[in-house]
């Protein structure tokens, strides 16, 4: 972090760290305290042995009770894909071998169950942080967060953060932020927050991004340098935060700032029209869900429909598997709530990282690639009840509302999708048998998101309805570069000429067989490429539901013709800096309120 300026009252001094969540805020800073002290070491007679355990044990009972109380909260506030952070909580909590250690502890030293739980946590968090892998890093924050929990209820109860006392708005400042506090944060008291700690994939800056709070991170001592009601102003965009900011930096901002809110004024009135292009050609913008609950913001940001909604979540957060009945319903409600529209369920794609806790124990184990292991498809084709079990639940909504798709991922041959399509055949005969409606021409999709996919489109476009290109996975694969590990980000490159082909290879067999064929991976979210995307051919984007509006402001102001021509010389660019530059030269002369900075 740089200082660029000695503390010196009232003069402005600019802090840096990493920008994780866009927007600009100013507002006096709350610092918050330094952590609670750690327990110290007291001892217990021996027969103070068992109270010490059910001490623990009631705190762990109590802890769980509230991450599963948070987790519903944020389910409902911000959607289960952020909520899926507690369940990691969640497992730390049930972590059997952490806990045997603390046990051990307690019974062999005769120490507290406090003393105890936050020594060996401490041990596990310095273990992981010693791993010099940044993600696992950023998972000594979850770690620490459930243990002070934990160490808390220990103490006699939580404290959440208490913002109560606060009587205007004000900006965060604070070594580190607890997801499960980040995820409570009240948008009323809270303007935005800079950290110490973390970087890009830290779950506070998933939140904030979730939260649309502006957000810098891993400023490493702005708790040090901050003091309590000092003015901050906060610039999500550029990761700078400034202190005692100057009139003239506040006037600025304030420019900035109007012309944000103008922009986002034109963003709500063009939502609702058509995805247009300048030059007349429709094109569909549709948005990506994981949960029912989110099914009123996908139609309030102006989206077609759900092109991508991924089912696994109904699994993750639930310890047990979801029985028919509960995915049925859920598929209904999600189908219904966005009528005329069409929603395409995507089949389970659980496996690479991400396991229910149910199979993590037993079937799940290690594996050494897990992304190129068991997972998707290949998981859903041998665990043939539970693949059935979903299969009947899509048929059975496809019933009642006719606005049902599916799709299948991981496709990586015909022989998989043909395996699919016949326990599909299956479910459908046993509907049959069983007097059960369902929809007797439901479009089933095809994701394409592995290599081999790509080569044989042809194949697998004669035997599905429609495609979606899974770009997120399609680059990994293609380019051998972990979309999870930050070693290898710089390779993973939307831009690369190879993932350009690729797109426009599966556009051309989609399309000389007569399907559809979308875009459902954060590629399609990414304004700089959506017109490569449109040149090359594809039918629809489906986005996060946060950027439907500014996607289709630029689709609006883009000529289909500019777009043909820029695909056209990014498939034979020999670079992906060459593919970006035109790229971005294109979407910023079409929508430069997107990119607005100055
Ligand atoms: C993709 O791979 O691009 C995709 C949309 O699927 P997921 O991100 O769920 O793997
Ligand atoms: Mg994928």
């Amino acid at each position: 972090m740089a200082d660029t300026n000695e503390l010196n009252d009232g003069e402005e001094r600019r802090l840096e760290g990493i920008a994780v969540s866009r927007g600009v805020c100013v507002g006096k800073a709350l610092v918050l305290g330094v952590p609670i002290a750690n327990p110290a070491r007291t001892t217990v007679p021996e027969e103070g042995v068992p109270a010490e355990l059910e001490r623990l044990e009631q705190a762990l009972v109590e802890t769980r009770r509230q991450l599963v109380a948070v987790h519903a909260r944020v389910s409902q506030a911000i959607g289960p894909g952020d909520a899926g952070i507690f369940d990691a909580h969640l497992l730390v909590l049930d972590d059997p071998t952490m806990l045997e250690h603390v046990v051990g502890l307690i019974e062999k030293e005769h120490v507290t169950a406090d003393y105890a739980f936050d020594t060996v946590s401490q041990r596990y968090a310095d273990a992981l942080a010693g791993l010099e892998d940044e993600y696992l890093a950023e998972r000594v924050s979850d770690l620490r967060d459930v243990a002070t929990r934990v160490v808390n209820n220990l103490r006699g109860g939580h404290v959440e953060l208490d913002l109560e006392q606060l009587t205007e708005p004000h900006v965060i400042i604070s070594h580190d932020l607890a997801p499960s506090t980040t995820a409570m944060l009240d948008r009323s008291k809270v303007l935005g927050f800079g950290i110490d700690t973390g970087g890009k994939t830290s779950h506070a800056a998933i939140l904030a991004r979730s939260l649309r709070l502006p957000a810098v991170v891993g400023m490493q001592d702005a708790s040090r340098k901050v003091e309590n009601g000092q003015t901050i102003l906060l610039d999500g965009y550029t990761g700078v935060v400034i202190v005692n900011p100057s009139k003239q930096t506040l006037f600025e901002y304030g420019q900035l700032e109007k012309r944000q809110q103008k922009f986002d004024d034109r963003l709500r009135e063009i939502q609702s029209l058509a995805a247009t292009t300048a030059d007349g050609f429709r094109v569909s913008i549709t948005a990506n869900l994981e949960a029912a609950t989110g099914a009123g913001d996908v139609i309030s940001a102006g989206a077609e429909g759900v092109g991508l909604f991924r089912t696994e979540y109904l699994y993750l957060n639930n310890l047990a598997l979801p029985t028919e009945d509960e995915q049925f319903a859920e598929y209904v409600r999600a189908a219904r709530a966005l009528q005329p529209h069409p929603v395409v369920f995507r089949t389970l794609d659980i496996g690479g990282d991400k396991f229910p806790a149910c199979y993590r124990m037993d079937k799940g184990g290690a594996e050494t690639n897990p992304f190129l292991g068991w997972r998707g498809i290949r998981f859903c084709l041998e665990e043939s009840s539970v693949f059935r079990t979903q299969l009947r639940a899509i048929l059975r909504a496809s019933g009642v509302e006719n606005n049902v798709r599916l799709m299948y991922p991981m496709i990586s041959g015909a022989e998989e999708l043909d395996q699919s399509n016949e326990r599909l055949e299956e479910c459908r005969r046993e509907l049959v048998a069983e007097g059960i409606a369902f929809d007797r021409d439901l479009k089933i999709g095809t994701m394409i998101e592995v290599p081999s996919a790509v080569m044989i489109g042809d194949v697998l476009a004669k035997r599905c309805d429609f495609f979606s290109i899974g770009t997120n996975d399609l680059i990994q694969y293609a380019l051998a570069a972990d979309r999870m590990n930050e070693k290898v980000a710089y390779l993973y490159d939307p831009a690369h000429p190879a993932i350009i082909r690729l797109i426009k290879m599966t556009v051309d067999a989609g399309h000389r067989n007569g399907i559809h064929v979308a875009v459902c991976g954060e590629m399609a979210s990414d304004p700089v490429m959506v017109p490569i995307l449109l040149g090359l051919g594809v039918d629809e984007l489906s986005v996060s539901p946060s950027l439907v509006a500014p996607v289709k402001y630029l689709v609006r102001r883009l000529k289909m013709s500019e777009a043909r021509d820029l695909a056209v010389a990014a498939l034979s660019s020999e670079s992906s800096g060459e593919v970006l530059s035109r790229a971005q030269e294109l979407a910023h002369c079409v929508a430069p309120e997107l990119f607005d900075r100055s």
